[in-house]
């Protein structure tokens, strides 16, 4: 169990800048809010413009030494940060569950997907190799050697308020790069904590930095057109992520956009239904429905339509529903009542189109901006929840009967992110692997993400991909070297 003292040194109500802990120069703070109770649990700093600059300059001070380090120096650095966060996990996860309202347990899980970037990209620190390659000309060395990008900036949701941020950052700092981030506005004290932790692993002042806004707008610009800035990374709405492109397009920076998701969740006839509902329950209700990667539709074929609507609506109606910190609870609250808004919209389209409720479909009797695990059939593509992203602890079920029709229905978005399928049939898992418009594909499986695999979407979900061995080019240029006279 974490000791109050724990608690005490991960708390922090202020910004991280060039290893100082900071306050807005206009002195504006804004209240962080408890989800599950709205009760105030913190005052951040409410940054501007001018303390976003600032973080700039000071990240690029730091870049003229930290890219000079070597990988091992970095990777020494990287792995401490590591170790402890892994240390401290309950203390952070009780932050995390406090200010998103995810369980604890799901928190604790997320302290440690989240760590598990750090530890990755602390051993892939050291294999940035670069390359000599055959030369056409016999007095000529060809050479490619890998550099860091310079000055980053990370902008991240409130969803996964550890994980996005070590996923972006982890892999630049192992680069030789230097970052500023600015956390959600929702979600600031879990990034407090992470720079806290940076700084007792020994990681210098200014190579991590974390600014504190009750939006994004004026930090954001700053990130996204600051010329000093040479790389930006930003996991969130697709509306968001194509004006940060806009904005970062005057000064050519290199961009990893993460955005929004729409995954099918297929079920041919010949699937293993006991998988496919397990698959279904985890894919679906992680994070109480609020992930990018959670099953938005469920395509199910008209063989297997009844069994799976009616056993994912026993499973669905069974989630017990709370505050995150109690024992027990697998569903938490959605993150604001304007959550709650957006998804009871989209359900109340849908019924009204002619959709049946065969669970939920209303509000939680817990009230706040808790919503019950929904379960809707008779789904059309006439209904805006068939084409937006939800959100939330819905599960939409459409009907196929074709595999040609399961995929047409599953592309039909302009996303493609995570895409889900369940089927026995070697020949049709190949076929229809290949046909989905998605970065990633989960084949008999509901929760596919880890630091090992390339995680990010094609299409309108975006660009780019975070983790594994791609992870790291991300930040790193390709220079190439002519030798020649030899
Ligand atoms: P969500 O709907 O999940 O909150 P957003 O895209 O609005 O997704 O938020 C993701 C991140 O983008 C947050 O850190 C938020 O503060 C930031 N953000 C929101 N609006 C802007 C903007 N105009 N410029 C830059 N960042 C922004």
């Amino acid at each position: 169990m974490p000791t109050s003292q724990d608690h005490d040194l991960l708390f922090k109500e202020a910004c991280y800048v060039d290893g100082c802990w900071t306050q807005a120069i206009s002195g504006k703070r804004y209240q962080v809010l408890n989800p599950a109770s709205g009760e105030v649990i913190a005052e951040v700093p409410d940054c501007g413009a001018q303390d976003t600059e600032q973080a700039v300059l000071k990240a690029h001070q730091a870049f003229q030494g930290w890219s000079q380090t070597t990988v091992k120096q970095r990777s020494q650095i990287l792995r401490k940060w590591f170790d402890l966060i892994i240390d401290h996990q309950q203390a952070i996860a009780e932050l995390m569950t406090k200010e998103c309202g995810k369980p604890l347990a799901e928190s604790v899980g997320e302290v440690n997907y989240g760590a598990s970037f750090v530890e990755w990209f602390s051993e892939e620190a050291k294999r940035a190799y670069g390359d000599l390659i055959p030369a056409p000309f016999a007095d000529r060395k060809i050479l490619v050697q890998k550099q860091p990008v310079g000055v980053c900036s990370a902008i991240t949701p409130w969803n996964f308020p550890l994980a996005m941020i070590t996923r972006k950052c982890a892999p630049a700092i192992a680069a030789g790069c230097t970052v500023v981030v600015k956390p959600a506005e929702a979600t600031p004290l879990t990034a407090l904590a992470l720079a806290e932790l940076a700084e007792q692993a020994g990681m210098p002042s200014g190579v991590f930095n974390v600014v504190t806004a009750s939006q994004g707008k004026e930090v954001g610009e700053v990130l996204s057109t600051h010329p000093l800035i040479r790389k930006i990374s930003f996991t969130g709405s697709t509306g968001v992520g194509k004006l940060l492109l806009k904005q970062s397009a005057d000064t050519v920076k290199r961009v990893s956009m993460e955005l929004g998701g729409n995954a099918p969740f297929i079920v041919f006839d010949d699937a293993d239904m006991d998988k496919a509902i397990e698959g279904a329950m985890a894919s679906k209700y992680r994070n109480t429905g609020q992930t990018c990667v959670c099953a938005n539709r469920f395509i199910v074929h008209e063989d297997v339509y009844d069994e799976f609507a009616q056993r994912l609506a026993e499973r669905s109606a069974a989630m017990v529903v709370g505050n995150g910190m109690d024992d027990g609870v697998q569903q938490g609250p959605l993150i604001n009542q304007a959550a709650v808004d957006k998804v009871q919209s989209l359900v109340s389209d849908a019924v009204e189109k002619g959709a049946h409720v065969l669970t939920g479909g209303k509000p939680h009797p817990l009230g706040g901006s808790f919503y019950q695990p929904t379960v809707l059939t008779e789904l059309n593509q006439e209904m805006s929840i068939a084409q937006e992203e939800i959100f939330g602890p819905v599960c939409p079920i459409f009907k196929f009967s074709t595999d040609q029709e399961a995929i047409e229905i599953a592309n039909s978005t302009p996303y493609g992110l995570a895409a889900y399928f369940y089927s026995q049939n070697i020949a049709r898992v190949w076929q229809v692997a290949t046909a989905l418009d998605y970065g990633m594909i989960g084949i008999n499986e509901g929760i596919i993400s880890t630091e090992l695999a390339p995680f990010g979407g094609m299409k309108e979900s975006g660009m780019g991909r975070e983790g594994s061995k791609y992870g790291l080019d991300e930040y790193l240029e390709v220079k190439y070297l002519c030798m020649g006279g030899l």
